[in-house]
């Protein structure tokens, strides 16, 4: 069979470039060994988002008080808050199968191999194609660490089908997975201690607002080991689990009853004839791209999503993915990560663009940091009693935004104004020329 463009992946950057590709007119084969919606749909971005959103809803009866609410005797079906994200996973990979359809694209349920570039290999059938694209994206990393072998450990999958909270849960790794995820129990109930390496949760989030969301979540009752590097795991006393950490201080160790393992996420490049192509790696060992138009080494093989190691987040992926199917229809469509958001989705949520202000410092910008209370806007003070919150922007000498990092309800919903301000290389006088309706908590960028 002859295609003008075979797919290998089928999550946010294979279905999304498949998409694109198809209503281009291209003649397109997208192979998925699992389920279409890879990893996002089936066991990331979207199941976490929903259970979050139950628990979400569970902590904002709990204290409908504060808005003069009574909702006495609250409580949660876990077993159905399990079966409702499920079920929205269903509702969201049938959509992904419907836009296949219409975009003509032929989905192969099955694990591609490539032969060539030219050629790929799929049970018994051969598939021909002029262009290939890369979209394998990125599996688990689990560290070697003594003794994990022989723990009965969970990752993000078992955590997301849990039906029987446990009494406590250690999670070794504090970054956005993690504390998502200790977000969700902690609210739930269970008693969470997060270990992480460096010092701070967050990797890569501007510091302070990180240790302020750590310092509402101490509040909270989550436990956090910080700047603590786990050296063993062994089977402890009744079935818990000991963790034992390595800080400046001496050792120490921790007990529980569950451990969740959250320590990041590599790209799959192994098991499917990549090593055929002779592609070019970056010192980092990532597949090398051209960042403008998703271009490998290899003329007509193109890498995006997770497995370009880039940011490791849907939205990327799916950008990178509009951009070289662009490409290979000669479009003028460029690549930019300038302003990619990050969201984290606890409660209170935080979000982030561009740069941190550790990174400007790093580079050795001349950059300003200017920073407002989210009470500066009348909706949040309306809807957040007794909750605070913080905007930062980050700008250059000439008041250029380079950076906006929050805190607060919907910081997802409002890092995305920052972020195309960014993007077009705005000046912080210039949120005043838009119109925001009022009131809405995203009237905080006026401020400025
Ligand atoms: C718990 C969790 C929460 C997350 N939350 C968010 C979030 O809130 N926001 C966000 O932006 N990102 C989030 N992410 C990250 C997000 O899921 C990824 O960035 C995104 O899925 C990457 O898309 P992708 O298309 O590159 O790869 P994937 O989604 O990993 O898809 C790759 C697909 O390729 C298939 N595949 C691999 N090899 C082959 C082969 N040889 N043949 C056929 N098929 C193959 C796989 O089965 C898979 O379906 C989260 C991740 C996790 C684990």
């Amino acid at each position: 069979m002859d295609f003008q463009l075979a797919i290998i992946g089928g999550g946010p950057a294979g279905y999304s470039a498949a998409e694109a590709a198809g209503k281009a007119g291209l003649s397109v084969v997208l192979f998925e060994k699992n389920a279409l919606g890879g990893v996002c749909l089936n066991e990331g971005c979207i199941p976490t988002k929903t259970l979050l959103y139950s628990a979400k809803v569970f902590d904002g009866a709990r204290n409908a008080s504060k808005y003069a609410v009574k909702a006495d005797n609250v409580s949660f079906d876990l077993a159905k808050i399990v079966s409702r994200r499920q079920k929205v996973v269903r509702k969201l990979v049938l959509g992904i199968k419907n836009k296949m359809s219409e975009s003509g694209v032929t989905v192969v349920t099955g694990e591609a191999y490539i032969q060539d570039k030219n050629t790929i290999k799929c049970g018994d059938e051969v598939y021909k194609c002029e262009k290939l694209m890369l979209c394998t994206g990125s599996k688990t990393f689990v560290p070697p660490v003594k003794g994990l072998e022989k723990i009965d450990f969970w990752t993000h999958r078992e955590a997301l089908d849990c039906k029987e909270l446990p009494e406590s849960l250690v999670i070794i790794g504090g970054g956005v997975i993690g504390m998502e995820f200790a977000s969700y129990f902690c609210s739930l109930g269970v008693k969470v201690t997060v270990v992480e390496m460096t010092s701070e949760i967050l990797g890569g989030i501007d510091k302070e607002i990180a240790s302020l969301l750590r310092a509402e979540y101490t509040k909270k009752g989550i436990n956090f080991m910080l700047d603590a590097k786990v050296t063993e795991i062994c089977n402890g006393e009744s079935g818990k689990v000991t963790v034992k950490y390595q800080t400046a201080d001496g050792e120490g160790c921790v007990e529980s009853a569950k451990l969740l393992v959250s320590a990041g996420r590599h790209a799959c490049t192994e098991g499917y004839g990549l090593e055929n192509l002779s592609l070019e790696f970056t010192p980092q060992h990532r597949i090398m791209v051209d960042t403008k138009t998703m271009m490998t080494s290899i003329d007509g093989v193109y890498a995006c999503g997770d497995i370009t190691g880039f940011s490791m987040l849907a939205h990327t992926a799916v950008r990178e993915a509009e951009v070289a199917v662009s490409h290979i229809c000669g479009k003028d469509d460029n690549m930019s990560y300038k302003a990619i958001p990050g969201v984290v989705y606890t409660n209170p949520e935080v979000a982030s663009v561009g740069m941190t202000e550790e990174m400007a410092k790093a580079v050795g910008f001349d950059y300003k940091v200017m920073k407002l209370p989210m009470a500066y806007a009348g909706r949040f003070v309306a809807e957040n009693e007794g909750v605070n919150g913080i905007c930062k922007v980050i700008t250059t000498s000439n008041d250029t935004i380079i950076g906006a990092h929050i805190l607060g309800n919907p910081a997802s919903e409002l890092i995305v104004i920052a972020g195309m301000m960014i993007e077009r290389g705005k000046k912080l006088e210039d949120f005043k020329k838009f119109v925001f309706p009022h009131p809405t908590v995203g009237e905080i960028f006026r401020e400025f």
